[in-house]
């Protein structure tokens, strides 16, 4: 979703609600994980004191592998983001989020702060034993002559 941000910037006072979804076409190129379905995002953009800030929520399920027993499973996430929205940028402070022609590509902006946030190891559960190097046995269901 693009949003127009025109108003917003000029406007002290003005708010607006957020809701789209992400859909999967825009997911497929992110490799390393594998979208369930599409990413709903919620929030507001809100213009106080001339400032403008953006929070939203950032909600989907992911199939993951585990790391460590190569056990598939689903896991929901759901972020909150918030940024402040800023016209031209004239400091390097990376937090703010720079709209050029007062729009922004909120779709894009959803998917680097999700990249950015999900775990980079996964694992099923936390104590996952995994599998055995010699003879494969999910050492979490039982064990073998190798892990005695
Ligand atoms: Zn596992
Ligand atoms: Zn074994």
């Amino acid at each position: 979703m693009i949003v127009m941000l025109k108003e917003l910037f000029e406007l002290t006072g003005e708010s607006r609600e957020i809701n789209c979804n992400v859909p999967l076409e825009e997911l497929e190129g992110i490799s390393s994980y594998h979208f369930n379905g599409p990413v709903e995002v919620s929030g507001t953009v809100s213009n106080r004191a001339g400032i403008v800030t953006l929070s939203y929520d950032a909600k989907f399920v992911l199939d993951h592998t585990c790391d460590r027993c190569l056990k598939e499973f689903e896991q929901e996430y759901e972020y909150s983001f918030r940024h402040t929205l800023v016209r031209n940028c004239n400091t390097d402070n990376d937090e703010y989020v720079v709209c050029e022609d007062n729009t922004l590509d909120l779709n894009e902006l959803a998917v680097s702060d999700i990249l950015l946030s999900l775990p980079t190891k996964i694992l099923c559960k936390e104590d996952c034993k995994g599998l055995c190097y010699v003879c494969g046995t999910d050492l979490n269901e039982s064990d073998c002559e190798h892990n005695a």
